[in-house]
């Protein structure tokens, strides 16, 4: 159990207890030192024989080579995608198709463990979030996709609902399995076909997955996996034989593909960046919403679209809930994300960790005041301490810029009318949270907030039945629940 702090005085977490090292054994599971490109049921070679390195950004250690596809693989890869829609899988029985997309979902729940233990090595999250939220959550979204197969004509009754074609996937590095699950599963249900992208510092789940969709016999070329960077994600997405594009990821990247796609008939969907509010009432349970603001921002090193990085708390109780953040943060235990005591393992890469540096001194420069927590930070991989600017004010960069860290700003507001509007003063509408004991005042923001998705008294809850996807810069379309069916369906 961890330790509850709800004192206001402040607590000395330096001296007293620790915890035993607990660390996930990786004993368990095969890695190859070299991956191949998923192409046709089979793993193939690049044309070019390029690799790149995927490290483990805890140690800064080499975990393998992953191929990098250029312009040609991925033509091979869209014509399989092609071959297979129009032969195999376009034409299935849903009650057939159903059947592999159940498949898979079991087969990930049986080798969970392997894939928990992956995405923590190669990604650096906390093995207990991979175990206890990434992977189960992508494993329900093919079982809850897999129900949706045959019962199109009854979700989108006299409307008969086709598919597409052959989708292109490009997805980032803060939840590879789960990304690459919230894209696959609703596009085999519907009756496409894929070629994906996982990002190219996390691309080891997707290929493990690769090689489960291999075993589990689904047809050769009806999912095709594709690893490389940019320029591999520029293929994909400039390649003709493509009739949907659906990325996740930056702004800056989502604006080039939806520039570069322009005047062509091919679908786009773009969950983007976020920058979400968290607004705190005087009248909200406040042990818990500290709880949240925790769990909005920090686990996970803010790796989050939708993470709860601005808060704004009501005038009268900002003292104490600052207070008591700054007592919970000293709880925190920052390092090895193997470890299952840990709860905030490490950032994904060196750049990703110079970005966030990068705005920390922004925003000290901006005039905010800073408190981080005293951990200590381990001497080798890439790790930030849990960060808070207090007195942060509506035209700082580091409250209107995404950071993808733990990096929390903090305003404080009186009323109601005020809070909205900072809230929505902002280019981004993801997500945001509210804490209060009024249904009535939830209501009210939840009508009035411009964001994808409002969370009430939670924060951060996923379940493949919601839709998830943003306003504004966030992006457009959906991913998740009836919604997410949609952009994979011509009417
Ligand atoms: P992040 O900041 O989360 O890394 P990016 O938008 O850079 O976000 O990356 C998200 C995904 O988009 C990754 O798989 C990346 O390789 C891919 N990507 C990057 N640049 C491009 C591009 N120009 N066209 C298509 N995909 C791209």
């Amino acid at each position: 159990m961890k330790k509850k702090n709800t004192s206001v005085k402040p607590l000395n977490f330096t001296s007293g207890w620790e915890y035993a090292p607990a660390p996930e054994s990786a004993d368990h599971i095969h890695l190859e030192k070299q991956y191949e490109l998923f192409i046709d049921g089979k793993f193939v070679k690049p044309g070019k024989g390029k690799y790149f390195d995927t490290i483990n950004p805890a140690t800064e250690k080499k975990i393998a080579s992953v191929a990098e596809a250029d312009e040609q693989d991925v033509a091979k890869a869209v014509s399989a995608a092609r071959k297979a829609y129009d032969k195999v899988w376009g034409r299935m029985p849903a009650p057939e198709r159903a059947k592999y997309i159940f498949r898979i979902a079991r087969m990930i729940q049986e080798r969970s463990r392997e894939f928990a233990v992956i995405e923590t090595m190669d990604g650096g999250k906390p093995i207990r979030e991979s175990r206890d939220i990434d992977i189960p959550l992508a494993a329900n979204h093919f079982f809850y996709y897999a129900g949706w197969a045959d019962k199109l004509n009854y979700a989108f009754p006299n409307q008969q609902p086709a598919p597409l074609g052959v989708a292109g996937q490009i997805i980032p590095w803060n939840f590879p399995l789960l990304m690459a699950a919230w894209k696959i599963a609703p596009a085999l249900a519907t009756g496409n076909t894929v070629v994906l992208k996982p990002a190219e510092t996390t691309p080891l789940t997707a290929l493990k997955l690769a090689e489960l969709i291999r075993d589990s016999g689904l047809p050769d070329g009806v999912v095709n996996i594709v690893t490389g960077a940019g320029r591999t994600g520029a293929a994909i997405v400039g390649h003709p034989g493509i009739d949907k594009i659906a990325f996740t990821g930056s702004t800056d990247v989502g604006k080039l593909i939806q520039k570069s796609i322009a005047g062509t008939d091919k679908k786009l969907t773009l969950e983007l960046g976020g920058k979400a509010a968290h607004i705190i009432f005087e009248d909200a349970p406040i042990n818990q919403a500290v709880e949240g603001i925790v769990n909005g921002i920090f686990f996970n090193q803010g790796h989050v679209c939708c993470a709860g990085s601005r808060l704004f708390v009501q005038e009268s109780v900002a003292d104490m809930v600052i207070q008591k953040l700054k007592d919970r943060m000293e709880t925190l235990i920052v390092g090895d994300p193997m470890d299952k005591n840990t709860d905030i393992g490490a950032i994904n890469s060196k750049e990703q960790l110079q970005t966030i540096l990068k705005y920390i001194e922004i925003g000290k420069n901006e005039g905010g005041e800073i408190y981080q927590s005293s951990c200590a930070l381990p001497g080798k991989g890439y790790f930030c301490k849990p960060t808070l600017f207090l007195n942060s004010s509506q035209s700082h960069r580091i409250v209107q810029e995404e950071i993808f860290g733990p990096v929390l700003t903090i305003q404080t507001f009186r009323t109601i009318e005020e809070v909205i509007e900072k809230a929505n003063n902002i280019p981004y509408g993801l997500s945001a949270g509210v804490w209060t004991d009024k249904g009535s005042k939830i209501f009210n923001l939840t009508s009035r907030l411009r964001a994808g998705v409002i969370w009430a008294n939670t924060y951060n809850k996923f379940d493949p039945a919601s839709p998830f996807g943003g306003y504004k810069e966030s992006g457009f379309g959906r991913e998740g629940g009836l919604h997410g069916l949609m952009p994979y369906l011509k009417f």
